[in-house]
């Protein structure tokens, strides 16, 4: 497939406007700006986009709900806080094509009736402010961005909001207490974002990748895009492959790529050729697939029929060396440090998770602790305030579920024949 979200990364000047415009950036900024903000609408709709963050959820049914909100000014929020472990897909579009995503969001801002974007992006990520800024700079200079958008007449703006490094803030309604100026922790629904979010207005958070494909939904049509890889989600899709592989790094590939094509055809296979032990697909709070289970299609439907959920498109290998009470450990620890406290399921649930699996990764381990283990994750699961609770009960419930052998060794021996 010809690569569009990742196309002429490997220039090395690639964020620079002048690039990006020679590389026909930008063309579909103008197109849009000549259609009525209803078609674009229904082209989006045709396309099938379903956001790319993790939910899944269609791109043009979420944007309509906004439209039809009479109230103003509306928010257009990019949701660049990719924080989960194993997550790294927006990361090349953010620092080496950050011109797609601005023309993505001027694009969105036309048809959502939105003057004002912002980008809010993870704290860890410094040289990606860096190059948001000088690129944003340079889309005002050359008037792409402004009071008026290549002479149309239209209005956009545009600046990028830097996160304090919080994971839950990548939830869309935490992301919007943080960019108010208070803790990032998560709001009641509803009222829903589309209707009251950022400063009580009307507001759409998308994705980077989500916004990123914009242009080429243009480009194409939606009906031609629509055409892309899976019938229910199509379109091109990033991987991130991290873990024990040959190749890591991240994919540009229709949606709906076979699993363990992704892992053998495109990320090398296996580190050393070693023995495939199990893989998570969708980022750290995605259930766990064992070897057998890989060869299935990435997506959002597909996936959740194997057992587990596409999540953001990270897929994490392990292999026959990996000790799987250890990963279960570590998400834990991820976990319980960056649940935000508003729920006591959580705030208790992920300490008491932590605390167990340590002493289990130790040595210390003792009879009963596996049930104590599913205890707690039965407490937590559809109990918590937000989907993190769910996510860090379902690692350790998955993991349970295929490697329960792992954990009852360590229990016994105090240790296990793993070295990772
Ligand atoms: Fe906060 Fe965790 Fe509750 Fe979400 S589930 S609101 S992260 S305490």
């Amino acid at each position: 497939m010809e690569k569009f979200l990742l196309k002429n990364i490997e220039n090395p000047n690639s964020a620079d406007v002048n690039e990006y415009v020679k590389a026909g950036g930008y063309k579909n900024l103008s197109k849009a700006l000549d259609m009525q903000p209803k078609d674009i609408l229904e082209e989006v709709k045709k396309a099938g986009l379903r956001g790319r963050g993790g939910a899944g959820f269609p791109t043009g049914m979420k944007w309509s709900f906004a439209v039809a909100d009479p109230k103003f000014p509306k928010y257009l929020l990019c949701n660049a806080d990719e924080g989960e472990p194993g997550t790294f897909k927006d990361r090349p579009i953010l620092e080496k094509n950050p011109h797609l995503l601005i023309e993505g969001m001027a694009i969105s801002g036309y048809t959502l009736g939105s003057e004002y974007g912002y980008i809010y992006l993870r704290g860890e990520y410094p040289y990606a402010k860096d190059v948001l800024n000088k690129a944003i700079q340079q889309a005002y200079e050359k008037n792409y961005l402004g009071d008026n958008i290549l002479g149309k007449g239209k209005r956009f703006h545009l600046a990028v909001y830097q996160g304090a490094g919080a994971y839950i803030c990548g939830e869309e309604t935490a992301l919007i207490e943080s960019i108010e100026g208070r803790k990032g922790q998560p709001r009641n629904k509803p009222p829903f974002p589309v209707n009251a979010g950022a400063w009580s207005m009307p507001t759409i958070v998308n994705n980077v990748e989500t916004l990123s494909n914009l242009p080429y939904v243009l480009e194409i049509g939606g009906e031609a895009y629509s055409k892309i890889g899976s019938k229910d989600c199509p379109g091109p899709k990033l991987f991130s492959v991290s873990g024990c592989v040959e190749k890591p790094g991240v994919y540009e590939l229709p949606m709906g790529t076979s699993l363990k094509d992704i892992i053998y055809k495109h990320a090398g296979g296996t580190r050393n050729g070693k023995k495939l032990k199990a893989v998570i697909p969708g980022g750290i709070s995605t259930p766990v697939l064992p070897a057998e289970n890989i060869d299935c299609a990435m997506d959002f439907v597909a996936m959740q029929k194997a057992g587990s959920m596409l999540g953001s498109g990270a897929v994490i290998v392990m292999d026959e060396s990996v000790c799987m009470v250890k990963v279960t450990y570590r998400a834990l620890k991820f976990f319980e440090h960056e649940s935000c406290g508003k729920c006591v399921p959580c705030r208790e649930g992920t300490e008491w998770l932590r605390k167990v699996l340590h002493r289990i990764e130790n040595g210390q381990g003792r009879e009963g602790d596996i049930e104590l283990l599913t205890d707690v994750t039965w407490i937590m699961s559809g109990k918590t305030f937000c989907p993190l609770g769910d996510g860090a009960a379902g690692v350790v419930t998955g993991m349970l579920k295929y490697f329960r052998n792992e954990f009852e060794e360590h229990i016994k021996n105090g240790s296990c024949k793993f070295v990772s």
